[in-house]
């Protein structure tokens, strides 16, 4: 590990790890792209987008663009494969998934390299995404088949009226997915989709596409017929609106900006979306928390994946009497993070994405610092590392008005806020339109999960930032408020691609007056029996 020791304002500057055995270009070979961008659906002379390396900024890959046309195409194609898959065995769906599952897991290497040289994150960021996938594709091979089955349900007349609730397949999936996740929210939000007999179109960020192809030829080699998946890249407001104007359902994964449009869009064709979007999470460090795990934990809760995670801690609220013993352990180990610009494990954070993100990132902490806002630790871009890098930084005494107090930043910048009451700590981490993830840190459980309850957030972690529930895919997982409509993960998540149907059967008597009885006696009947099942518990 080299150590670059010239100090800042702050006195310290964040260390450049040991460069890994290889580069972005060394993974992503001319060899490898035109195999993959096979496999994006585009005519034969199509425009083109790049995919640049935030590591360096030279252009990875050129991905063929798809047109209107190509889009319809890929929707006719998935729509014809869809019929076949949903007549197949809830077991044969799941051996795919856990072919997948087990593929995923042997050529994880492969995986790595394209999610590090497309988003420029750190190899165990990296691996969050393989091993959260994997994760999902374990948990709805095992219970997709309980998920899905059809299910008796209590008739109007018990017994004489029998009722089955039974699930279809919604048909193709209309997927739109950003860059910062790659694998996990391509795959992961695909896997319940297949498990449930669906087909999927899926728009990744043109900047990831690779990883999304990979992905997909991993799980064709897994079994899934080549049709049901069908990829198109574009401009999202070009290509985008294509997909959602086809689509059976909608899956967006996004901002909340883009997802209104996508939401509303979706509404005017009366079908169904699942929007997860954006989020401006806090976490509560509690006068009881153990102060040593909290700030390990708001270290990895702030700056994985450079905080291009949206589950990522932006609002760091610290109980008064803890505050400095906190923000000392805090600091020391945010400024000690080593910072990585190549291929391999070792390092701590790696890059921004974009230019986008680093005008915002640049932005949002020169604005709090022009309004009085301390930096405990960062602050600063990081060209000697690479043109994205920006340092893991932590602002104290924010100004409310600053964009960085409301706003997503979407960057390795976390405002610490001091509070008197726990009242006070609920309050103000309810304080935005977003409700997306939470964390509390308390030596108590018991206490941990009172905050939790009376916390507006779809996820809260006690005692961990975000992986925690993000990991715990039995149960759903999403947003409240402006973070988002619907949830991935558990029931929720496979459910939303089905279409319920209710099919009564009426036995032995109709549900009219009979033997000669008229409508009164009906009536009275009917009374009399209500009655009883009332009396009976019936529900
Ligand atoms: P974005 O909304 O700009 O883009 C997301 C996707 O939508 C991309 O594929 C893009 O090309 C496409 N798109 C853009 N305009 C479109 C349009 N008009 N119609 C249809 N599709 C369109 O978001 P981004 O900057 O790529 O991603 C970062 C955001 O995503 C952050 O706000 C982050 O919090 C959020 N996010 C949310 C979750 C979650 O699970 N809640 C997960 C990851 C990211």
């Amino acid at each position: 590990m080299t150590d670059i020791s010239t100090s800042d304002a702050t006195g310290r500057r964040n260390p450049v790890a040991a460069p890994g055995p290889r580069t972005a270009a060394d993974a992503v070979t001319p060899q490898l792209v035109a195999r993959l961008v096979r496999g994006v659906v585009a005519g034969e002379q199509p425009t083109k987008g790049v995919s640049r390396s935030p590591f360096t900024g030279e252009v990875l890959a050129e991905i063929p663009e798809s047109t209107p046309e190509d889009v319809a195409t890929a929707f006719a194609r998935a729509r014809a494969a869809q019929r076949a898959w949903a007549e197949r065995s809830f077991a044969e769906r799941a051996g795919v998934l856990l072919r997948f599952h087990d593929r995923i897991l042997a050529d994880q290497a492969d995986l790595l390299d394209l999610i590090q040289a497309e988003t420029g994150k750190t190899r165990a960021h990296a691996f969050e995404e393989v091993s959260v996938t994997a994760i999902e594709a374990r948990h709805y091979a095992r219970m997709g088949a309980k998920y899905l089955r059809p299910r008796r349900r209590v008739g109007v007349l018990p017994t004489l009226t029998q009722v089955t609730e039974v699930r279809h397949a919604k048909g193709v999936i209309g997927q739109i997915s950003p860059w910062n996740y790659p694998l996990a929210l391509f795959a992961g939000d695909a896997v319940p989709a297949f498990m449930a007999g669906n087909a999927v179109v899926t728009k990744p960020d043109t900047q990831t596409a690779l990883t999304a192809l990979r992905t997909r030829e991993l799980i064709i080699e897994a079994g899934l017929p080549a049709e049901l998946w069908q990829i198109v890249v574009g401009d999202g407001p070009v290509v985008g609106p294509e997909v959602v104007d086809r689509a059976d359902y909608v899956s967006f994964t996004g901002s909340t900006r883009t997802g209104r449009d996508v939401a509303q869009r979706a509404a005017a064709r009366l079908v169904g979306a699942s929007m997860e979007l954006g989020g401006k999470n806090a976490m509560l460090v509690l006068a009881d928390a153990d102060l040593d795990k909290a700030a390990e934990g708001a270290v990895r809760a702030c700056f994985s994946s450079a905080g291009q995670l949206c589950v990522s801690i932006e609002r760091l609220y610290v109980a008064r009497e803890v505050a400095d013993a906190f923000l000392e352990r805090f600091a020391a180990r945010t400024s000690a993070l080593r910072l990585g610009n190549t291929l391999g494990w070792g390092a701590d954070m790696g890059s921004l994405v974009s230019q986008r993100q680093l005008d915002t990132v640049t932005a949002h902490v020169e604005e709090a610092v022009c309004n009085g806002a301390r930096v405990l630790a960062g602050g600063r871009a990081r060209p000697d590392v690479g043109p994205l890098f920006y340092e893991p930084t932590i602002l104290d005494g924010v100004d409310a008005a600053s964009a960085v107090c409301t706003q997503e930043t979407f960057g390795p910048v976390v405002s610490v806020y001091r509070f008197d009451s726990e009242d006070e700590a609920v309050a103000q981490a309810n304080s935005t339109p977003y409700g997306l993830n939470s964390s509390v840190w308390s030596r108590s459980a018991a206490h941990g999960r009172r905050i939790a309850q009376r916390l507006h957030s779809g996820t809260v972690n006690v005692n961990e930032g975000y992986a925690a529930a993000y990991g715990s895919v039995a149960a759903p997982m999403g947003g409240m408020g402006d973070s988002g409509v619907g949830r991935r993960h558990g029931s929720e998540g496979i459910l939303k691609y089905t279409e319920p149907q209710n099919i009564a059967v009426q036995r032995l008597v109709p549900m009219a007056p009979s033997f000669g009885m008229d409508d009164q006696g009906y009536a009275a009947l009917l009374t009399r029996a209500l009655g009883a099942m009332r009396t009976l518990r019936l529900k």
